[in-house]
């Protein structure tokens, strides 16, 4: 290279980090205005017993947010989570998210409780930051007293390296929530590494076995085998099992086999809006006609 091809080299790499940067501060800006514009929607998708009498109920539903953008349309998770999580915009969206999952798991509830049905669980992310902030005990008893949802109707979801961060930490904090009568499960499992001493510490409830486990569990033996170990652990350790991403019904029996206990995936549905759950999945006769059961 030329002095001079290098200095403009070295140009045009900070220009890029300039627009680089410049991006984010937008997409910054940008969701903190979504916020107060209430451009945030919750989709939620339904979990499904696997074996016995759960066997094709409705057991749980996972709220996940979506960004609803005046010009892009439906912007998904991982596209904003992130940068949320960078710029700690995501303690206000959390917050948001733990109220409006409450709210409509209360309403939920009421609707079934109607049809002399049992209520169904809502499950809610909770990111790396939000755990760490000092808030988060506060903002769960706020919004299940605000709902009026109660709180065994509750789950919040953590991953392993949440968790394992600071444990001794995360073990006070835990037992606390599970205290106030939250149930806790850890998202994505096998992902990360966990200490077998601390799982069986932690007040936990429920694996939820990560998807990248179960793609291939009919045809590699090598995936069989750590979703087996992880049903297994988790039934030595007394914790329910979810499988996470199952989109076939070799995938389903497999998991049936093995005694995972439900399963979460596109084969049932994909997430979708409040309007949309409400009218296929929430009442039996209607989730029959919809094929789910
Ligand atoms: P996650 O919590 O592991 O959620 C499951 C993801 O897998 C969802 O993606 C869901 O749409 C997708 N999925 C479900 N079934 C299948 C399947 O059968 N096949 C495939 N290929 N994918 C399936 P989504 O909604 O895009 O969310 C991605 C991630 O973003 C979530 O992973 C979670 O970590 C995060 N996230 C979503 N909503 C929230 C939230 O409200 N708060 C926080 N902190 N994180 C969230
Ligand atoms: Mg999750
Ligand atoms: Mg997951
Ligand atoms: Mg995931």
């Amino acid at each position: 290279y030329s002095k001079e091809s290098g200095r403009n080299a070295f140009h045009f790499f900070t220009a890029d980090m300039n627009a680089r940067v410049l991006e984010r501060l937008s997409l910054e800006t940008s969701l903190r205005r979504a916020l107060e514009r209430n451009e945030f929607v919750l989709h939620f998708q339904p979990q499904v017993g696997l074996i016995g009498e759960q066997r094709d109920q409705l057991v749980g539903m996972e709220a996940l947010v979506r960004w609803q953008h005046p010009d892009l349309g439906l912007v998904a998770p991982g596209r904003f989570i992130p940068v949320a999580e960078d710029c700690g915009l995501i303690i206000a969206l959390g917050e948001w998210v733990l109220r409006e999952s409450c709210r409509q798991a209360r309403e939920w509830q009421l609707i079934r409780e109607a049809q002399g049905l049992s209520p169904v669980p809502v499950a809610v992310n909770i990111s790396a930051l939000q755990f760490r902030h000092s808030g988060l005990e506060a903002s769960v008893v706020a919004a299940l007293a605000d709902s009026g949802l109660p709180p065994q109707l509750l789950e919040l979801e953590l991953t392993e390296s949440i968790m394992m961060q600071d444990a001794e930490r995360a073990l006070e904090l835990l037992d606390r929530l599970k205290q106030r009568g939250v149930s806790l499960s850890i998202d994505d499992f096998g992902t990360g590494y966990s200490s077998l001493a601390y799982l069986k510490r932690f007040p936990i409830d429920k694996l939820k076995i990560d998807r990248t486990f179960v793609r291939d569990i009919a045809t590699s033996a090598d995936d069989a085998t750590i979703a087996a170990t992880i049903v297994n652990m988790a039934r030595s350790l007394k914790l329910l099992v979810l499988a996470e991403g199952v989109e076939t019904e070799a995938q389903q029996a497999f998991l049936a086999d093995l005694g995972c206990n439900y399963m979460q995936g596109y084969l049932v549905s994909p997430p979708v809006g409040a309007d949309h759950f409400q009218t296929t999945y929430l009442l039996p006769a209607i989730a029959a006609e919809a094929g789910m059961i």
